[in-house]
């Protein structure tokens, strides 16, 4: 097991890097990497920027004081407004960047979260006037996410999917819906980013509740995407959430390979 995208005190986090560090080796991970909320001054749950230097102090040191338990990694979880890229990525001494999307915007300074709660999501549809709207301006921003910014890693690729896991929104099978996840699919054909398969809403009564959703996993399949499963643990004791189980979904969709980050390389390993 390896796990990239990990929070902390530094952001949302519950633990210290130190815990989560203890927990990984504990359970017997690989690695571990880092992955605080870059700081985006809407989002008060993100990292400050003080606070980001301190994580990465933070991190660094730790990764030496552990380096014959378990490997540690830098990484961070680059919100689509942080506006990161590959240079800033050096500056900062990244080992990788998960990219993700957390809001839609207006275009006028206005900006409505996606996974904050189910109030401010149907706040947002009420203002964008329907799903439909809030849906494809979520995919247009992870296009434009990771044709700017290349990041290493799609942090959970379908977010805009949290509370609509009992299909309260819309079907996920309408055409519509079925085109746009063609037009992401895409960019990451072209730019061959990795997916995270990400198990943060997994339990035991919905093993489905993965992101990205399984028809989304076929169809990355078809295009010969790479995978890596992450938990996006914001507990210490989450660093192993449901990754067998992951693990085991994904061999069920037919997927052979997983890649995990190890010796500072991404490399594929058959599941
Ligand atoms: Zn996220
Ligand atoms: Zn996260």
């Amino acid at each position: 097991m390896s796990n990239l995208h990990t929070h902390t005190i530094y952001c949302d986090g519950k633990n210290t890097v130190e815990e989560n560090i203890k927990s990984a080796a504990d359970k017997g991970l690989i690695s571990i990497g880092f992955s605080g909320h870059s700081h985006f001054y809407k989002d008060k749950t993100s990292m400050t920027e003080e606070g980001t230097l301190k994580y990465i102090e933070d991190v660094n040191k730790n990764k030496y004081i552990y380096k014959d338990k378990i490997q540690v990694y830098l990484g961070i979880e680059g919100d689509y407004y942080s506006n990161l890229n590959k240079d800033t990525d050096k500056e900062m001494g990244l080992d990788y960047r998960i990219g993700s999307v957390h809001y839609i915007d207006d275009g006028n300074n206005s900006y409505f979260p996606i996974d904050m709660s189910r109030e401010s999501f149907n706040n947002a549809v009420k203002y964008f006037g329907g799903i439909k709207e809030v849906v494809c301006r979520y995919y247009d921003n992870v296009i434009k996410m990771i044709e700017t910014q290349k990041p290493d890693i799609i942090g959970h690729l379908d977010l805009v999917r949290k509370y609509n896991l009992n299909k309260e929104y819309f079907t996920e099978e309408e055409d519509w819906y079925i085109s746009k996840i063609d037009e992401v699919l895409n960019i990451i054909k072209k730019n061959k980013c990795l997916v995270e398969l990400n198990t943060k809403l997994m339990n035991k009564n919905n093993l489905d509740a993965h992101y990205p959703n399984k028809y989304t996993i076929k169809k990355l399949l078809e295009i010969d995407a790479d995978f890596i499963i992450n938990t996006d643990a914001h507990w210490s004791d989450n660093v192993d959430h449901f990754y067998i189980e992951a693990v085991n979904e994904l061999k069920n969709i037919g997927v052979k390979y997983i890649k995990i980050l190890i010796d500072n390389t991404f490399k594929s390993i058959e599941i």
